[in-house]
Parts: C-alpha cells; structure tokens; sequence
C-alpha cells in the first residue's frame, strides 16, 4: 500500500525524501469520469516493511489476497449497475408523460409504452438478483452468486439505458441530457471486475461443472 499526497488535477508527481518518484496520470475515459482511473510509473520507490498488506503470511500471494475481495466489488458493481437502471427508468418515464408527438404523450404510444415495460422488469429482476446475492454473501456464500448478480445486471444495464436514450429520442443523444451520460457509464460495468465473458467462463461455468 504505496501512500501519497493528496494531489488535484488530472496527473502527479511525488518525489520521495530519498529521491524515488511515483507519478501518475488519468486515463481520459468515454464515460465514469467520476472516479478516474490513472496509470501509475514507480521509480526507485521505496516502502517501509509495515505498508506490506497481510505482512509476512502473504508475501507472494497478493493475488488471492485480491481475489477474496472480488465477491464485494462484484456485488457493489451490480449494486451500481441497478442504479443506473433506476435513473435511467426514472428520467424516461418523466419523459415519456411529458414529451408529446402527434397528439399523445410517447408513453401512450404502444413502442415506447413496450420499452418502458422491459426496462421496468428487467431492473426488478436485476435488483433482485442482487439483493438475493447480498443476503447470501451475508450469510457466507461466495462466488458464484455475487458473478451471478453482476454478470446479469451489467448486461441489462447496457440494455435498459440504451432504451432510455431511445426513449428520448435525439434528445437521448445529447450531453445536456443525463440519459446519454448513463448509457457511457452502464458500457464499463460489463468490463471492470470481471468481464462478462470471464465471469460466465471461469466463475459461473467453472461452479456449475463442480
Ligand atoms: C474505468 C475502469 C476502472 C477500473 N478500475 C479498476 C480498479 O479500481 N481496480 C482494478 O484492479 N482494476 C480496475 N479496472 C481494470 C478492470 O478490472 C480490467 O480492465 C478488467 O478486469 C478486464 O481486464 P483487462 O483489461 O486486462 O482485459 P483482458 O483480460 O485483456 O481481456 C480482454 C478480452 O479478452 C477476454 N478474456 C480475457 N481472459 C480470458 C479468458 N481466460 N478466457 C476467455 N476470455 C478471456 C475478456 O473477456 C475480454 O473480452 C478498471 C477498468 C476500467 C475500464
């Protein structure tokens, strides 16, 4: 666990007491912007012995370390993933009543009204799916289920809130709306902890063969 300054702006660079430097600089991203992910260069930086996370029992197994927090972030991502989808439902059915094209709201309109009815059930069932995941991982449970709730939720989250910008219409594909920021925000979900393929390859596969 290498510490730092708090530093603000778009890049860094620390220089140790002893010369080493850790630098970093965000990677420009299509959407998320809300937490920047930045790359990181290490140089000559040195770290006293107590930043070793889990001490001497897990030197050189970092990795397992990391994995045993996966569940979390799984969960957590689905956890997201079903918020998005709530904003996304939310702002388009406002849009949908109050938005009128020839004569009728776009919710009285059977195409919408079906669109608004899909988002609708598959955030109930993502939601559940993740509130079902939380309550065993409580209880004990690992993977499958957190990869469970995650794989499905991201993967609807990309749906509902590309409907959400259908809903909208040309107006879904401008900044001034937040549905187009919700459509960029839900394509990572299906990437970061865990792609989709991974999960539903090497997790949710691999438990189901066991
Ligand atoms: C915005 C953002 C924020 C992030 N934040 C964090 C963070 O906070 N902490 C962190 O640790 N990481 C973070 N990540 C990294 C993220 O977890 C990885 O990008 C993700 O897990 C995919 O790994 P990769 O990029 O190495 O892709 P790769 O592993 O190179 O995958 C590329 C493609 O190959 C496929 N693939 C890979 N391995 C296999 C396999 N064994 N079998 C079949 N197909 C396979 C994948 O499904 C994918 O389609 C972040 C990424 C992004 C985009």
């Amino acid at each position: 666990m290498a510490e730092k300054p708090a530093f603000t702006g778009q890049s860094f660079e620390f220089v140790q007491p002893g010369g080493g430097v850790l630098r970093g600089r965000a990677i420009p991203t299509i959407g998320y912007r809300g937490m920047h992910s930045f790359e990181l260069v290490f140089e000559d930086f040195f770290l006293p012995l107590s930043a070793l996370v889990g001490g001497d029992e897990w030197l050189n197994r970092g990795f397992y370390l990391q994995m045993g927090g996966f569940s979390v972030g799984r969960l957590q991502t689905a956890g997201r993933a079903v918020g998005v989808m709530d904003a996304a439902l939310a702002d388009s059915l406002a849009y949908a009543i109050e938005r009128h094209v020839f004569g009728r709201a776009i919710a009285h309109h059977q195409l919408p009204a079906v669109m608004l009815g899909r988002m609708a059930t598959r955030l109930t069932a993502a939601r559940q799916l993740s509130y079902r995941a939380a309550r065993r991982l409580r209880h004990g449970a690992d993977q499958p289920e957190a990869s469970l709730a995650k794989l499905y939720s991201s993967k609807m989250a990309e749906s509902v809130t590309r409907d959400a910008m259908q809903v909208f219409g040309g107006m879904g594909y401008a900044e001034e709306t937040n549905v187009s920021r919700y459509f960029l925000d839900a394509r990572v979900l299906t990437i970061f902890e865990g792609t989709e393929e991974v999960l539903a390859l090497r997790v949710i596969s691999r438990t189901l063969s066991r």
